[in-house]
């Protein structure tokens, strides 16, 4: 059933990676062929081509994509990346992974993702807004409440979204908060969205820590690489939570704490590395290169930065017996495979980073309702959630004795399968 994508050859491709890991669970599950059809494939794909005047007066012409993966379960729902690799099949890859992240999480959303291949830095504010709204002018009409919620991705913020709910207002002519998720507190943002996508991976690790490894979180020694939105706040949460942070890594470079333990706290490390270079000059630290880092001899290790950072290529080097999957993909079918002979296991990102679209879930309903939740009251919601969410996963796959990004993709999948079948999708 794996056909000739997969393993090898198309490794780099994270639409491969997820159409591999389908093909599993297709296998596992029986899953009859004309299903298996409907979910190997994406539903819609948009791509967009939007020219745009830089200030200083020349026109380009950027990319933008939307890609709709699943819409049984509910509203398409993901992310917007800005990135100078993004493409369709990145956005095919994360679109499907969007579709088992909300049936794991039980929330009635299906999955999409989209984007703009873009180096954001490279614009300035002005640029960054007109582009976003020309994006969402040529997605209008499929985007909304009930048919696809953008929320941020990788270089995406609170800023950005609070654009495409007022263009997308503009454009109808009245208030739509529910468009999109992810925005400013002032514009109908949830408490505790912004942090979410991290607490949710530090639960997450609690939880994997005690049940894989046996031990306590204030037990355990932890490598983040990436130190984005989702990476900071993991660090964040898991140091608060008593955690050993051990090494960190951001763009620049990468950190091991002298001595093995980063004796400061949270918001001195945070605010040395908002200098973008500082990450080789800490006092507190001793410089390693991004392999290095991966390979750091710690309890847990947690990619949370982008797809393709372990592959077959240095997979064997991995010494981390725990690896939360923060980033989504950061691990290819091969690397899967070659952790797992050495006995590692492996918390996938489609639990361990579905902190976000949960929180996202909860905005979205507080914005319907024009409702305003505490952060107490989301905090509560999210640990209960994330903790279901890896008891249910955990326990399927130890019945089942399979690992658990199988038994996450097969529980999604089952969901999905039976949505369509109950909707009559034939
Ligand atoms: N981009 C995030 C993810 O990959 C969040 C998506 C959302 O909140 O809709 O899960």
């Amino acid at each position: 059933m794996v056909e000739s994508i997969g393993q090898g050859v198309f490794e780099k491709d994270p639409y491969s990676n997820a159409l591999t890991q389908l093909a599993s669970v297709a296998e596992f599950l029986d899953l009859e062929p004309e299903y298996y059809e409907v979910l190997k494939t994406t539903m819609k794909e948009l791509v967009v081509h939007i020219p745009l005047k830089l200030a200083r007066g020349e026109v380009v012409t950027f990319t933008g994509y939307r890609v709709q993966h699943n819409n049984a379960r509910g509203p398409f729902k993901g992310g917007i990346r800005y990135h100078k690799n993004m493409d369709l099949n990145d956005a095919r890859a994360l679109s499907m992974w969007m579709t088992w992240k909300t049936a794991i999480m039980d929330v009635p959303f299906g999955g999409a993702k989209g984007g703009i291949t873009v180096d954001p830095d490279k614009l300035n504010m002005d640029e960054l807004e007109q582009l976003t709204r020309r994006y969402v002018d040529m997605l209008k009409d499929d985007i909304g409440p009930e048919i696809d919620i953008p929320a941020p991705d990788v270089n995406t913020n609170p800023q950005i979204m609070g654009w495409i709910m007022n263009e997308y207002s503009r454009l109808r002519g009245f208030n739509v908060p529910a468009v999109v998720t992810g925005k400013p507190l002032e514009l109908g943002g949830s408490e505790g969205r912004l942090s979410a996508t991290g607490k949710g991976v530090a639960i997450c690790t609690r939880e994997a820590v005690q049940r894989f490894l046996g031990k306590e979180l204030h037990d355990v020694t932890v490598a983040v690489q990436g130190f984005g939105n989702v990476g900071s706040n993991t660090v964040r949460f898991l140091m608060d939570m008593g955690a050993k942070i051990a090494g960190v890594s951001n763009i620049y470079g990468a950190a091991k704490a002298k001595g093995g333990l980063f004796g400061v706290s949270f918001d001195k490390l945070n605010n040395d590395l908002v200098n973008p270079h500082s990450i080789s000059s800490l006092v507190y630290a001793e410089p390693i290169t991004n392999e290095e880092l991966l390979e750091m001899d710690v309890d847990v290790l947690i990619p949370a930065a982008m797809e393709g950072q372990i592959t077959e290529y240095n997979a064997s080097k991995i010494k981390a017996k725990l690896i939360m999957e923060a980033a989504n993909g950061p691990i290819t079918p091969s690397a899967d495979s070659i952790l797992y002979k050495g006995g590692a296991k492996i918390v996938p990102d489609v639990l361990a980073n579905a902190g976000g679209v949960l929180v996202s879930y909860f905005e979205w309903v507080q914005n319907l309702n024009r409702d305003h939740w505490s952060e107490i009251e989301v905090n509560a919601k999210l640990d209960v959630k994330m903790k279901n969410a890896f008891k249910q996963i955990f326990e399927f796959a130890a019945l089942k004795n399979i690992e658990m990004r199988e038994a996450a993709v097969a529980i999604a999948v089952d969901k999905v399968v039976k949505a369509m079948k109950l909707a009559g999708w034939h």
